[in-house]
């Protein structure tokens, strides 16, 4: 179950998740005036005499069956459909709730992220595809910069408020996951809506470290956005919080704890890096030495807390090192067929990185065959070892997202490998 979950929060960019399309909606009935349906990503009905509000749509696939599960609960005109953030397994289902009339409310960075998404769909399309275990889908030319089709009627920078039914409406930017993230409030309720800025519902103890970097491509989340986000949020004293994935969760005590303990983890894995950044520390020393506190107890089966110090660390300095070597186009890389030429040959270097692997140092055996295969991309000895470094990290691997990558790279020198002897 909290693999699946997890899977499913990994599908904030995919539009054509398989775990998607397996699941079947659940119809769960929240209080008298709000029904969820849960799926993939979850879509939210309240009710009010006047007509109905919409919170998030699902991914495209499977919009059209809970529009259907809904629909048998549901009546009454869509007044309004409010979107979480600008994910596709959050909006995929916008036109099958749109009526005339529908106003649709998004936070006003939605309009940039969409089109930052679109503009860049060619460079995320393999790395979703890597990352999310399926093959690559074909786009096209690149659109342009402002091609994305924006859907929502209103947009809000701060704060919204509607009253529909005599029920209010009370909306904020809470930028965190997403730039565009807003939260839900129903004063009368006690009830908020946080869209995929937390993601701790319904998991079990652990609950993860947040995803702050997504390593298939994203800009950083920046950290003290996400943490003020969650102060806006446990201000407003739950009872019921519903989110884009998962179970709800009922009781301020307990939304108080989770939510604090999420948001503290993050601001001292920000406040680490910061301290390191002014102390002349590299990334890479950081990313080696910040560590969980205990008291967090908190997994990193789905935000890995080295790649968010790496996050934190490039989203603030950018891509310099300080190292002059590193102002000009050529990586270190293109001397690495120099290296094996100054061995003798792969031979000493493949040697070395058997040894490595024996030794338990999988990464320095990854580095070492990057050095052979980037002058002789099918050396046979030197694929055969990178496939063992990287079955073995995955064998203790316990983050869905670092296994998803490792299992890529697997394929891929395996498929190098057979084309190599194929021949
Ligand atoms: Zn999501």
């Amino acid at each position: 179950m909290l693999r699946a979950l997890i899977v499913c929060l990994l599908g904030c960019l995919a539009t054509t998740l398989a775990v998607a399309q397996q699941q079947t909606t659940q119809l769960i009935k929240i209080n008298g005036s709000i029904y969820m349906a849960e799926t993939s990503s979850n879509v939210y009905v309240v009710t009010t005499p006047e007509g109905n509000v919409v919170i998030d749509t699902a991914p495209a696939k499977v919009a059209p069956e809970v529009r259907k599960v809904l629909a048998e609960k549901v009546h009454g005109p869509v007044k309004y459909i409010i979107l979480t953030h600008g994910h596709a397994d959050h909006i995929g289902g916008i036109d099958l709730w749109k009526e005339p009339g529908t106003q649709i409310i998004a936070q006003r960075n939605y309009v940039e992220f969409l089109n930052y998404v679109k503009r860049l769909e060619g460079f995320f399309a393999p790395r979703n595809a890597a990352a999310f275990r399926r093959s690559a889908e074909q786009t096209g030319a690149w659109p342009g910069n402002f091609a994305a089709k924006i859907d929502p009627t209103i947009l809000f920078d701060e704060k919204y408020e509607f009253t529909l039914g005599g029920v209010k409406f009370e909306l904020f930017s809470t930028p965190g996951e997403t730039p565009d993230h807003l939260t839900v409030w129903i004063p009368a309720y006690k009830v908020a809506f946080m869209g995929d800025n937390y993601a701790g519902v319904g998991m079990p103890e652990p609950m993860s470290f947040p995803n702050m970097y997504a390593i298939r491509g994203t800009k950083p989340r920046w950290a003290l956005d996400w943490i003020k986000s969650i102060d806006t949020v446990l201000a407003l004293k739950p009872e019921i919080l519903l989110n884009g994935h998962g179970d709800a969760m009922t009781g301020n005590a307990e939304i108080t704890r989770r939510l604090t303990r999420y948001r503290d983890a993050m601001q001292y894995v920000h406040d680490e890096v910061v301290k390191g950044m002014d102390d002349g520390k590299d990334v890479f020393t950081l990313m080696q030495e910040i560590k969980l506190l205990k008291q967090y107890n908190l997994s990193e089966v789905f935000g890995k807390v080295s790649w968010s110090v790496r996050g934190i660390y490039d989203g603030y300095a950018g891509w310099f090192d300080a190292n002059p070597s590193s102002m000009y186009p050529l990586p270190p890389s293109s001397v690495y067929p120099d290296l094996v030429k100054l061995a003798g040959g792969p031979e000493p270097i493949v040697r070395l990185a058997l040894e490595k692997v024996a030794d338990g140092k999988q990464v320095e055996a990854l580095h070492l065959t990057d050095v052979v295969l980037t002058s002789d991309p099918k050396n046979a000895a030197a694929l055969k070892v990178r496939i063992q470094a990287l079955e073995s990290l995955e064998k203790d691997c316990e983050n869905v997202v670092e296994d998803g990558w490792l299992t890529y790279g697997i394929t891929k020198a395996k498929k190098d490998l057979s084309t190599n002897e194929a021949k």
